[in-house]
């Protein structure tokens, strides 16, 4: 039998899911007081299953540092008083809000802060510590696109959650890391099989796990420990986004990227090119030479490069290659 045929609540399956938090406990140094929740719905659901937990009926601060920031100031809003701590999608070039910046409530129940905006390219260079900024209110961090590409430093954080689909395994699995003093704050309309509380104490069992996503995200805990763990995923990352920047920054204008340096993601690059008229031509000429999904998200259209920790630089370099063609070709 497979592991999507056997029961959730059997030895073996309890076998899968223990090993694989143990090691993921591991890769990121997760200390003992947070605890590790499997949970479903992606990271679109931890924007209401993180209110709905940890709001308390207070306010709730949002740092708006692109489109899933936004999302996330949308949906607490349903929940909690839900208002941005700063917002860098007002003019000028996307970047990160320096935390200095930050207007947040005294008596807030959290700052939420997305570590890296997929679409826009935007990557928090460092975690801020609220302490050491003067807020009283915990850290909710969305990682759901750069997760295991860095360590994490957890005395500043409450909860880190990341959808696994991005860096970790298929989608179906979202991975929810609490800090043990924040249980038991749901609001009383919270989903049962949302309540962390519950979750915890059933081992992120209240009802049937996505055992099949929960395996496979195993799989790669075990080759990303193989492979050196994630101090060898970040210096890769590095690497190839390096690279890539390299090249955009090279091309004269040819290509472009609109980023604050300092807030460059090292995971997804947007870039567009000199001439929009081109990006289609693009496009399907990357498709022939085996190079795709490259085209933008649809909000911001233009050009993106997703270099998640399972793209081999040899990935990278052929891209490279080939926008080198092309800008000579068409340049
Ligand atoms: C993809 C993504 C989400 C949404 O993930 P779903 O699993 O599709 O709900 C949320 N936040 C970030 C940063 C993402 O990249």
């Amino acid at each position: 039998m497979s592991v999507m045929e056997i029961s959730h609540r059997g030895p073996e399956f309890a076998q899968i899911l223990q090993a694989s938090q143990t090691r993921l406990r591991q890769l990121l140094a997760v200390p003992p007081e947070f605890h590790i929740l499997y949970m479903q719905g992606g990271g679109l659901a931890l924007n209401a299953a993180v209110p709905l937990n940890l709001s308390q009926g207070k306010g709730v601060d949002v740092v708006v540092s692109g489109s899933w920031s936004h999302k996330s100031l949308l949906e607490a809003g349903r929940y909690a008083n839900a208002q941005a701590a700063a917002d860098s999608r007002q003019g000028g070039a996307p970047g990160w809000p320096a935390p200095a910046t930050w207007k947040c409530r005294a008596d807030s129940a959290y700052v939420h802060f997305c570590a890296n905006e997929t679409i826009d390219g935007v990557e928090a260079p460092q975690w801020p510590d609220l302490r050491a900024l003067g807020l009283p209110s915990c850290a909710v961090v969305d990682a759901s696109s750069n997760i295991l590409s860095r360590a994490i430093d957890w005395s500043r954080l409450g909860v880190v959650f990341a959808g696994a689909q991005k860096n970790t395994g298929p989608a179906g699995l979202t991975l929810v890391f609490v800090r043990d003093d924040l249980l038991g704050r749901a609001l009383p309309t919270c989903p049962s099989v949302w309540n962390w509380a519950s979750l915890a104490q059933q081992r992120s069992m209240v009802n049937t796990p996505p055992t099949y996503a929960i395996y496979i995200a195993g799989l790669m805990f075990e080759w990303i420990a193989q492979e050196g763990g994630v101090a060898e995923m970040e210096r890769r990352a590095l690497e190839r986004s390096q690279r890539l920047y390299a090249c955009i920054d090279a091309s004269e204008g040819f290509y472009g990227n609109r980023v604050e340096p300092q807030a460059r993601s090292r995971m997804n690059i947007p870039f567009h090119l000199k001439d929009p008229a081109l990006t289609d031509t693009f496009v399907s000429q990357a498709h022939e030479a085996g190079l795709l999904q490259l085209k933008g998200h649809q909000s911001v259209g233009g050009l993106r490069a997703s270099l998640y920790n399972a793209m081999p630089m040899s990935g990278v370099l052929a891209l490279i290659d080939h926008m080198n063609a092309f800008a000579r070709r068409y340049g």
